[in-house]
């Protein structure tokens, strides 16, 4: 039924010169409860799609081959693979992770390739709901800052990490705004800890060997430093308006990991083993593939 109406949709809204919405975003199915959405690093730049006028255009070098180590490393631990969704359009074309006005510009095929962006990324998860009654989604992203750390975004500004553990904690409307506020409510840890524990996604990747914000170590962003919080990615498809899908934005720095392909491998097999342990910590369910 999808697909017959995505075929009646293509014919009705592009003309022949221009690649077909599965071109500019490639969309895969998983059996895992994860779902990775990968919004900067596609390479397409269609010349009959006009060229962004504001905002930021730059790719997010190394992801999309980043994301299929990803894929590949969580498909050999667990037997599965997640769903994923690639913009295969430029970020100079279409930039999924903001919404439509300033990602498309008013230009109607980047427009039509945001909506089968977002309607993908919301089917996995309405999948993974369906399948495994909760679920993870990582959107992966590639940051220059200076500090060379691995930035975890919860909708959580680094102003707000400033706050003590037990002033985060007892911030419930703060929580009830982040991107994982299903997953605070299963998880036996407090809600600081599950941010910057060492059982957090920062801290589990730590002990892996790649440095991470916020993590044990760095609790929050220093002064004047950069840090992604999250964008519109997370708060469309993570659980902060409902559901049971929780979502974080992945922000992989380039020293010592996009910037080579053994130190790609070399992370994607850390997060793969570490989303194990995550699973089984907070999600209090074992990391397993179900057709
Ligand atoms: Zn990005």
């Amino acid at each position: 039924m999808r697909t017959l109406f995505f075929h009646l949709f293509l014919a009705a809204t592009l003309h022949a010169q221009t690649p077909a919405l599965e071109q500019l975003i490639e969309v895969r199915s998983g059996t895992l409860p994860i779902i990775l959405t990968v919004p900067h690093g596609g390479t397409l730049k269609p010349g009959n799609i006009l060229a962004r006028r504001y905002g930021v255009t730059g790719m997010d070098t190394n992801t999309a081959p980043l994301s299929e180590m990803i894929i590949g490393e969580l498909e050999s631990r667990y037997g599965g693979k997640p769903h994923a969704i690639f913009a295969r359009l430029h970020r100079s074309r279409l930039d999924p992770n903001r919404e439509i006005k300033e990602a498309a510009q008013g230009e109607p095929t980047a427009e039509a390739a945001w909506h089968y962006f977002h309607n993908s990324a919301q089917q996995a998860c309405d999948t993974v709901m369906q399948k495994h009654g909760l679920g993870l989604l990582l959107d992966i992203h590639g940051h220059r800052h200076l500090d060379q750390r691995v930035e975890l975004g919860y909708l959580i500004t680094g102003e707000q990490l400033k706050a003590s553990d037990t002033e985060l904690n007892a911030n419930t409307a703060l929580i009830a705004k982040s991107s994982i506020r299903d997953l605070d409510k299963r998880s036996p840890e407090s809600f600081a800890e599950l941010v910057r524990g060492p059982r957090s996604l920062g801290g589990l990747l730590e002990a892996q060997g790649f440095r991470c914000l916020p993590s044990p170590t760095k609790s929050h962003p220093a002064l004047m430093a950069g840090y992604f919080s999250g964008a519109y990615d997370i708060t469309a498809h993570g659980s902060r308006d409902g559901g049971s899908v929780s979502a974080i934005q992945l922000e992989c720095p380039w020293n010592d990991l996009r910037d080579r392909p053994e130190n790609q491998r070399r992370f994607a097999k850390a997060l793969a083993e570490v989303l194990g342990v995550y699973f089984e910590v907070h999600f209090g369910n074992r990391l397993r593939a179900k057709p």
